[in-house]
């Protein structure tokens, strides 16, 4: 896996910003950019949980990916002024209908669930409903879709699976437009390494966050 060279990243983005006078100006400086469409209410599932580990192989236990990348979406999400409920914040077993019901009684805009693969292949892929979907369903994935592949082949070739339409659980039964994104395959070594790095997780997380900002927008 290729190293990043953060410091350089920083100080582009601190000039880009206009902040190249400030020295001492860190992220606070750059904290609060809020997005015209704050307040929309984001819902963010990470998969699994508690008892159920999901997909494990190479090192890697799917429930805690999808709760850190869950976590550090959060974060950035709460940093542009939407309003995010979780399924789950910390390692404990939530029902489907748990998560479905919780979404729809809060009133959800959106319904985000971020899971890893496993079975085989390698790459990234997303998922919406098998059945009648609105055009902001399509719209929804659409923009996840792009943004999250795009964000992890910033530093790497990563494998575009395609956008997919099956009838789990989740999509199909909240009430708002959903997408459920698969993030690579903890069975694939090459996979595995990249979902250890943090660095990338974090990309993951900015990728996720990018298309529902530009769904919004
Ligand atoms: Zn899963």
């Amino acid at each position: 896996m290729p190293q990043r060279n953060v410091s350089r990243r920083a100080a582009l983005l601190g000039a880009t910003a206009g902040l190249a006078a400030l020295p001492f100006a860190g992220n606070a400086a750059l904290a609060q950019v809020v997005s015209p469409m704050a307040g929309e209410k984001v819902y963010i599932d990470p998969g699994h949980g508690g008892d159920d580990r999901g997909a494990s192989a190479n090192g890697v236990v799917e429930k805690n990916v999808t709760l850190d990348i869950a976590k550090r979406l959060r974060e950035i999400l709460d940093r542009h002024g939407y309003n995010v409920r979780m399924s789950r914040s910390t390692d404990i077993t939530r029902s489907l209908s748990y998560r479905v019901n919780d979404a729809n009684s809060w009133g959800a805009s959106i319904f985000v669930s971020i899971h890893c693969n496993a079975g085989g292949g390698y790459g990234f892929e997303s998922y919406r409903d098998d059945g009648a979907v609105s055009d902001r369903t399509v719209r929804l994935q659409n923009n996840v879709h792009a943004r999250v592949i795009a964000w992890m082949n910033k530093d790497q070739s990563v494998t575009d699976r395609g956008k997919k339409a099956v009838g789990f659980y989740v999509v199909e039964n909240t009430n708002m437009s959903a997408v459920l994104t698969e993030n690579l395959f903890v069975d694939n070594v090459a996979n595995a390494n990249l979902l250890k790095s943090a660095a990338f997780r974090q990309d993951v997380a900015l990728g996720h966050y990018h298309g529902i900002n530009n769904f919004f927008n």
